[in-house]
């Protein structure tokens, strides 16, 4: 088990002094202003699990202080289910045999169209790596014709090198997003078995690309149950944040939290993360990262999604379908999906229940005069 490179302690270090933080530590980092990586630590440490009311809390101070009431609401269009890696926990991997599909540029459109009249503003590109269906000049001509009817466009791609990335933000695109999975760099070679996606350190150094071709938002996480040692996996997403944060202070992190959840072809999950886990990571990161956006997806079930975006959250997706062309095939009655979704109400339900806890839902928080 390794740190990242812009780590000063290694993994034992960090993971004995986190197992080792008392109660006393925890509340006296739950009274600083302006917490550090220490109280990080300290906030998903064991000693803080009898303290979860008191984080909760906290967050949720913090989350009033930065975002008010608001939570901002986006849904994911699928491009392509075809990839050229072979990721041994996704349904869309190139071993698994299964009917794929790439969308063209009008059945992209349509897709579109149906998201934007449920009322959403903020889309999330989202494809396989599949250089044939999602080239780069093919998809910033789709962004190009998206950005007139969308305030806000962020795309979660396969790594690219800057001058890609720099054509995707001119076409219109102001959000990059980019899990490294794991940061285990062993246990990443043992998930990743084919493909360009095997090269750890290039997906690693792409948000800085992305940094560099001026994206305003980079976003990142860890797919969550692949590794043994969630505290260290949270540690490292830390590390690479405030690395981040650092070399690109113009832009703003934000983190996601995607839970494997069931998948075609099936997947064996090796390492549960529980929901109070969950919570516990979601609430460090609202304490530590006070102005980063939290994403929540439809991966998790809906009463844990509205009681985090009371007290950690800032985003949530909603009205989601995760496979090309999935809007269409679901007001044709039927379902498709990259992973098993866990909130499968409406756009219209997702906001009433929002509203009912005091919430201000927002599909806009971005305008076209900050992109000139
Ligand atoms: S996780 Fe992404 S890169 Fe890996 S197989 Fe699935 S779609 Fe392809």
């Amino acid at each position: 088990m390794k740190m990242l490179p812009y780590s000063k302690y290694s993994a034992e270090e960090l993971d004995d002094y986190i197992r080792n933080t008392s109660p006393e530590s925890v509340k006296n980092s739950l009274r600083s202003n302006a917490p550090g990586f220490t109280d990080f630590l300290h906030f998903i440490s064991p000693a803080a699990i009898p303290l979860l009311p008191e984080l909760r809390e906290s967050a949720a101070a913090v989350k009033r202080m930065y975002f008010g009431k608001t939570i901002r609401l986006y849904a994911p269009l699928y491009i392509s289910s075809y990839c050229i890696n072979n990721c041994v926990y996704c349904g869309f991997r190139s071993s698994y045999n299964h009917q794929r599909r790439r969308l063209n540029f009008d059945e992209i459109m349509n897709e579109a169209q149906i998201i934007k009249d449920m009322g959403h503003d903020s889309l999330l590109l989202i494809t396989g790596e599949d250089p044939k269906g999602a080239s780069v000049p093919f998809v910033a001509k789709c962004i190009r014709e998206l950005k007139k009817k969308f305030s806000y466009i962020n795309i979660e791609f396969y790594p690219m090198n800057e001058n890609d990335y720099r054509t995707l933000f001119e076409a219109g695109c102001h959000g990059l997003t980019l899990y490294q999975e794991t940061y285990d760099q062993e246990l990443y070679q043992t998930l990743h078995l084919g493909g360009p996606k095997q090269d750890y350190m290039f997906r690693l150094n792409a948000l800085a690309a992305g940094g560099r071709a001026g994206f305003y938002n980079l976003g990142m996480g860890a797919l969550l149950g692949l590794n043994p040692n969630w505290r260290i996996e949270a540690t490292n997403l830390a590390i690479h944040a405030m690395w981040i944060r650092k070399k690109f202070w113009r832009s703003r992190t934000q983190f996601s939290f995607p839970r494997i959840t069931p998948t075609q072809g099936g997947f064996h999950v090796p390492a549960p993360v529980s929901d109070t886990e969950l919570e516990q990571m979601m609430l460090a990161f609202r304490l530590f990262f006070r102005e980063s956006d939290l994403f929540l997806s439809t991966r998790e079930k809906h009463e844990f999604r509205t009681r985090m975006a009371e007290i950690c959250a800032s985003h949530l997706s909603a009205g989601s379908q995760v496979a090309p062309g999935g809007y269409q095939a679901f007001l044709d009655g039927q379902s498709l999906g990259q992973f098993t979704m866990n909130d499968q109400l409406s756009v219209t339900t997702v906001i009433s229940d929002l509203k009912a806890r005091g919430l201000e839902p927002v599909f806009k928080d971005w305008d076209l005069c900050f992109s000139a």
